[in-house]
């Protein structure tokens, strides 16, 4: 597994390897790889021949109060565990290699309508950092193939409007949540918690299953189920819920009883780190 620093080393790579009729898979990612990360490895693997997977901590992509300076850097540990899946290569640019004329730069901008809302309420200016870079790895790599976990709902939605609006010749290939034993889902920022908050986190999940389980017995009433789930959240020792929200999961608009497929999506907090989840049905 050869690990490559600069664009154009990455680009000369992949396109030998293009030259060979080889298929190309990319799985971007900001490292601290756990068993999330790898499984969209191996689920690149098995419709590629050569798998890149990036590991770049994208500064645009955090907002000014957020952890972007804390945010886990185990590159070591990362390469091992990829090794071991006999991943092809590694793309770890630095923020100069990616951003040589500064942070402030041409913006790849899905409208407000995506991004806006949801994660987007909260973090303004989040989705137009992870565009941005997304844009730029996949113009830098020119894979086939990328792989996104729908752990990121919001962010796989936006990344195919942008992929279609852009007519970006990859293929977005979305990858289900892998969870611990108790049904959290995996996250770089779960090892925030300390051992109560993480005793807690799992309850997430457990009032999104419990969620879809009434809203397979439909009719019923989203709002009342979104406003019960939240009051739950709260009174299991989670100290905010940003949302529990029942959603198209094309438009991530509010669902009707008409839609045929329907995501609860959530966000509830411990102390300041925020546990994403969904559930897809
Ligand atoms: P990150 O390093 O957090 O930016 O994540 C890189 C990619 O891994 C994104 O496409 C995430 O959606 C995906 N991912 C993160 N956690 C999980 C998980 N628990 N299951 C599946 N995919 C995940």
């Amino acid at each position: 597994m050869q690990v490559f620093n600069q664009v154009q080393a990455i680009r000369d790579q992949v396109s030998e390897w293009k030259q060979a009729r080889l298929k190309v898979g990319f799985v971007p990612t900001m490292g601290n790889l756990h068993a999330g990360h790898l499984s969209l490895v191996r689920l690149a693997q098995k419709s590629c021949d050569k798998v890149v997977v990036s590991i770049f901590v994208n500064p645009t992509q955090f907002g000014p109060n957020e952890d972007f300076d804390s945010y886990p850097r185990t590159f070591e540990a990362d390469q091992q565990k990829l090794q071991e899946l006999a991943t092809d290569a590694v793309f770890y640019p630095s923020v100069e290699e990616m951003y040589p004329n500064g942070l402030k730069q041409t913006l790849v901008q899905v409208p407000a309508d995506l991004t806006g809302l949801l994660e987007g309420s909260s973090r303004p200016e989040h989705f137009d950092g992870v565009t941005t870079v997304v844009c730029k790895l996949f113009n830098m790599v020119q894979p086939h193939k990328a792989v996104f976990g729908q752990k990121d709902f919001q962010q796989l939605v936006v990344l195919k409007k942008m992929v279609a609006e852009l007519a970006i010749p990859i293929e977005i290939i979305g990858a289900p949540i892998e969870r611990d034993s108790d049904g959290l889902a995996l996250s770089s920022r779960n090892q925030y918690l300390n051992p109560e908050q993480r005793s807690i986190a799992p309850k997430l999940y457990e009032s999104l299953q419990e969620m879809a389980q009434q809203l397979i017995n439909r009719p019923v009433n989203f709002a009342e189920l979104e406003n019960k789930a939240t009051a739950r959240l709260l009174h299991e020792g989670f100290d905010k819920v940003d949302y529990v929200k029942v959603c198209n999961p094309a438009t991530l608009r509010p669902a009707s009883e008409d839609d045929k497929t329907i995501v609860i999506l959530a966000v509830a907090r411990l102390g300041s780190t925020r546990i994403l989840d969904n559930i897809l049905l």
